[in-house]
């Protein structure tokens, strides 16, 4: 797979483009992340023409629809930054992103609960950053996160999922367009899609199974849609449970006895939170390979993304 498109919010790589000249490197993002996705850089304050440094700014007024203005002498600088906003965002259509990593908290950048003041001078955090909301409406299907949320492992795990997904979505219709690769893809994608929400397992059933008779550019887009909505959904242990008890359901002729109670055991204690879901996937993998299972060895939710991050040592 090629590396993965992300837009960034620039100071978390490290470039000295805050307020007060600093950054906010984050090495997982850098060290760990960065071997499998290529950054785009950007640091809006800066883009729109302000200075490194420069006096610090917040949101002010109307959570819905705040203005931007700096702390001490109250410029509003919300115009120049929608003007500069809406022109980057239209420029980064040609870019294939795959996601964007905001820095949380900036009146700019921050994707949720940034403080927004009111004529009193009172917080309420309740706003999104100006450039991050333009970026999110015109990009609604694209998975975004900000860098404190991406240290919660589930929240870590579900953003990976969701930009390695969209990346083989891509490379899949980049390959060929036609109704066969959605099916493929599909099938392969089955059981990721079922262990985030199984009501999409089913719609998206049933539209794959109706692919002959839409127009192929309606199925994409349905079918894109219909993925990005349901990897954002969490997974949660029952869920994930289910999934790997429908797996054991293929090794029926194979194992023994003892060796599925063992497995229904294992997923039992995963399922109770006592040992961490990449237990339970490995022993599966361990099957799926031995007894060269082919449904179960295409199956994307036993691995959807590199086991060097150790996304399932921790959910
Ligand atoms: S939070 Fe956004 S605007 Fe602020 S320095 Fe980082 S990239 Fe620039």
């Amino acid at each position: 797979m090629e590396k993965i498109k992300l837009g960034i919010s620039a100071c978390l790589l490290g470039e000295n483009v805050r307020y007060d000249g600093g950054h906010k490197l984050d090495r997982f993002l850098t060290d760990t992340l960065g071997q499998y996705v290529e950054y785009v850089p950007i640091c809006p304050e800066v883009k729109c023409g302000l200075p490194v440094p420069r006096e610090s700014m917040h949101l002010e007024g109307d959570p819905d629809s705040p203005r931007l203005v700096t702390i001490r002498t109250k410029q509003d600088m919300t115009d120049r930054m929608v003007r500069w906003a809406m022109k980057r965002v239209a420029e980064l259509e040609k870019e294939d992103l795959c996601g964007f990593i905001f820095k949380s908290d900036s009146p700019s950048s921050g994707m949720e609960r940034v403080r927004v003041y009111n004529e009193k001078g009172m917080p309420v955090k309740k706003g999104v950053g100006m450039f991050a909301r333009i970026f999110m409406e015109h990009f609604p299907l694209l998975p975004t996160e900000d860098e404190g949320r991406l240290h919660d492992p589930k929240l870590r795990d579900n953003f990976i999922e969701r930009i390695f997904a969209l990346r083989r979505w891509r490379e899949a219709l980049e390959e060929k367009e036609s109704r066969g690769n959605v099916v493929d893809f599909h099938t392969k994608h089955k059981l990721l899609i079922l262990s985030h929400s199984p009501k999409h397992y089913q719609t998206m059933g049933k539209l794959v199974a109706k692919a002959k008779d839409l127009p192929l550019k309606e199925l994409y887009q349905k079918y894109q849609t219909l993925l990005m909505e349901s990897l954002y959904l969490k997974t949660s242990p029952k869920k994930n449970a289910n999934v790997l008890q429908h797996m054991t359901g293929y090794f029926k002729e194979q194992l023994s006895s003892d060796e599925k109670q063992e497995l229904l055991e294992v997923i039992d204690f995963y399922r109770k939170g006592y040992i961490p879901l990449i237990v339970p996937v490995t022993l599966i993998n361990h099957y799926v390979r031995k007894y060269d299972q082919p449904y179960l060895k295409q199956q994307i939710y036993l691995n959807p993304h590199p086991l060097e991050l150790q996304l399932r040592n921790h959910v």
